[in-house]
């Protein structure tokens, strides 16, 4: 065995959280996709609320619901998820990740602007933007680009950039928030950015908290590759980090989330 093997590692736990700490049900999760969780734990859309009973310890009583992203036509297409979106609390968006521009036409945008107006709880166009790290050429994308007002109410979603870029963003778009995931935000811009301007993201099933205890449980396994997941509960981890830097009370932390949830989404 390797010396390094043979000297015990620190545990590596998410933030501890009391629930009973957590004054109102009003833990959000503003950005997460119910139906990538589902697939990678091999688990059927209806059983939501079993999974929410099973995860109870973080999705109980204080666990008010999320918006689940549907990135590309063939997820919001699918009949499934429709039982999902009918649970109290939980809402969706609906759009086409640039990396399937390709797919992006007029019958598609006529779905779209179907959805939109007439499913109760579809409450966004999401996934708008282009997107470098992907095949398709940005010409492509541009052309399933939406061009947007400048006060439309807009979610920066995953937000790991700098205050600078942060303020860059703000004057261009002055009704932008800002999404952040566990781990990933850049600190000073957390410190600095006011709690208005905040959306607390687990964008699950990615960015897991980096902890050995879910790795053992089943229930947070991939079946496929083995790998962790995250789910919408955890949002309550990235509002206790949130708290942590800015020196706050999660719930002052919670309010604010919710509040701004609210003004973007309309829920
Ligand atoms: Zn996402």
């Amino acid at each position: 065995m390797a010396l390094k093997d043979s000297i015990p590692r620190p545990p590596q736990q998410p933030p501890l959280i009391r629930m009973k700490a957590i004054l109102e049900r009003n833990v959000f999760d503003s950005h997460c996709h119910l139906d990538r969780l589902f697939g990678d734990l091999v688990l059927k859309p209806k059983y939501f609320q079993t999974f929410k009973r099973e995860n109870a310890a973080i999705m109980g009583e204080t666990f008010e619901g999320c918006i689940t992203s549907f990135c590309q036509p063939r997820d919001w297409r699918e009949k499934p998820w429709q039982c999902v979106l009918e649970e109290e609390g939980i809402y969706g968006a609906i759009g086409v990740h640039p990396s399937r521009a390709r797919e992006y036409d007029e019958n598609t945008e006529d779905e779209l602007r179907y959805f939109l107006q007439e499913e109760p709880k579809i409450v966004a166009l999401t996934e708008v933007g282009l997107d470098e790290t992907h095949k398709v050429p940005l010409q492509i994308q541009e052309v399933a680009m939406t061009g947007l007002a400048r006060d439309w109410p807009l979610h920066m979603h995953c937000f790991t950039d700098s205050y600078e870029i942060y303020i860059r963003w703000l004057n261009q778009y002055p009704k932008m928030k800002f999404g952040v995931v566990l781990n990933k935000a850049n600190l000073e811009f957390l410190r600095r950015v006011p709690l208005g301007h905040l959306l607390l993201e687990t964008d699950a099933p990615y960015f897991p908290p980096r902890s050995d205890h879910f790795k053992t449980k089943g229930e947070f396994l991939k079946k496929r590759s083995d790998r962790p997941v995250s789910h919408p509960g955890m949002v309550i981890y990235v509002a206790t980090e949130v708290a942590k830097v800015k020196g706050m009370d999660v719930n002052v932390v919670l309010g604010a989330n919710r509040r701004n949830i609210r003004e973007i989404y309309g829920v």
